[in-house]
């Protein structure tokens, strides 16, 4: 909200809202209609080429620092992104089928020069990093779950162990690990490193998911890391990330905000053209029950996003913010876009439609980024402990 007490927009992102829209529509689309269904990127060279005119219009890597080369947008700049460019076909795991390029893991920017040499030729390059801190121990409590460990032979660090789902691990040059130093079991020992995939001792297998863009799983053996690629002081990896891991759940819910409001659009158009028993759909108290649900939730869980977002943009800790609307949106989205597959009947299924696409990615939103329990807690922890953070 702004000083006035107005809900709207600045009036320049509602500019960028717009610009992006267009782009979406008028650039890739076109593109995207020519892939299969499953597809989830385009050819390199027209991908190349959707990315240079993103470029050119100033909508490059919407949450890099402006000195770094990227948009620079705040926290609510970047959620308002995240809807625009997940509303198409290959929606939300890479904004926009990666026309906007991928911004680097944001810490790396925190780092000396030197670690961020692969960052600078991702932003040039419109290429993209990993980020690898889940294990098959677990990834809703990595403090505790990280068993990878770097032991410390001089000038160097020896890697040794495997990390699991990880996503452009196949497609990056490099990443961002999170290993255990020393004998602490906590959250102390956990340091990050940067990774550069070129070098001996690390290897992919890939791991076959619910949707075509498969993640990985990467294996340390005996990777070696100069100790100038540690990202931060030993021991603090996970201090060092922390803001930046909160940070990432907004845009993350309103990405699942984009698709169902896609989604949506499309139910409302077909409900009101298709017939059934000698009238529309849309003529259905039924349906209009689905349609005006849909909307309430869309409304409120973008409420949530953009509340989280702009408490993050007055330097205030949004930790349990975060919690709410990555639970919120994640879980109205995947409930929007189920309702508009039952208004669609059989299409609702159908591979001609991107839906049952969305539905799969939806159901996967509820794990990434922490699964629902673990937000859950986090919010509960907060009323309970006594400790309510004020919204
Ligand atoms: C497609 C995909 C891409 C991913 N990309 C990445 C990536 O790029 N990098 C990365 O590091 N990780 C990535 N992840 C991993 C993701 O962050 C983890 O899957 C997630 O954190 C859950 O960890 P887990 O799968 O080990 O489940 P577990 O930790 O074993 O948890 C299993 C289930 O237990 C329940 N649970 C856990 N804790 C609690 C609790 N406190 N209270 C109640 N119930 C609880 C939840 O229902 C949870 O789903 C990705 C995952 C997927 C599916």
């Amino acid at each position: 909200m702004d000083s006035s007490g107005s809900w709207e927009l600045p009036e320049e992102l509602r500019m960028m809202r717009d610009t992006i829209r267009r782009f979406m529509a008028e650039e890739v689309k076109p593109v995207e209609d020519k892939l299969p269904h499953d597809a989830y990127t385009p050819e390199p060279d027209a991908l190349v080429t959707l990315q240079r005119k993103a470029r050119d219009l100033g909508l490059w890597c919407f949450e890099t620092p402006a000195e770094h080369g990227g948009a620079g947008l705040s926290l609510l700049g970047q959620c308002v992104a995240a809807e625009e460019t997940a509303k198409c076909r290959m929606g939300a795991y890479i904004a926009g089928c990666g026309a906007f390029g991928f911004d680097p893991p944001v810490v790396i920017w925190k780092g000396t020069e030197h670690q961020q040499r692969f960052a600078r030729e991702d932003m040039a390059n419109g290429t993209k990093a990993f980020v690898a801190i889940s294990e098959p121990s677990g990834g809703s409590d990595p403090a505790r779950a990280i068993q990878t460990r770097a032991e410390r032979k001089s000038d160097r660090y020896v890697i040794n162990g495997t990390k699991i789902w990880i996503s452009g691990a196949s497609m990056a040059k490099w990443g961002i690990v999170f290993a255990r130093v020393g004998e602490s079991k906590g959250r102390d020992g956990i340091t990050s490193f940067v990774v550069d995939k070129s070098q001996p001792g690390i290897s992919l297998s890939r791991i076959p998911v619910i949707r075509s863009y498969s993640p990985y799983e990467v294996h340390f053996d005996n990777y070696e890391v100069p100790i100038e690629d540690r990202l931060g002081d030993e021991g603090k990896g996970f201090s060092f990330a922390e803001e930046w891991l909160v940070h990432a759940r907004p845009p993350y819910a309103a990405a699942t905000i984009g698709i169902a409001q896609a989604a949506l659009e499309m139910a409302i158009e077909w409900a009101t053209q298709r017939k059934a028993f000698g009238s529309t759909l849309a003529e259905k108290q039924a349906i209009q029950w689905m349609i005006a649900d849909s909307e309430v939730e869309l409304r409120a869980a973008r409420l949530l996003v953009y509340q989280a977002a702009w408490n993050a943009d007055k330097g205030r800790d949004i930790k349990v913010d975060a919690s709410i609307a990555k639970v919120y949106g994640t879980e109205a989205a995947g409930r929007v876009v189920d309702r508009c597959i039952q208004i669609f009947g059989g299409m609702g299924v159908a591979q001609e439609l991107p839906l049952e696409r969305w539905y799969r990615e939806m159901r996967i939103k509820r794990i990434g980024e922490g699964p629902s329990e673990v937000h859950r807690m986090v919010i509960a922890r907060d009323l309970l402990g006594g400790k309510r953070t004020k919204g």
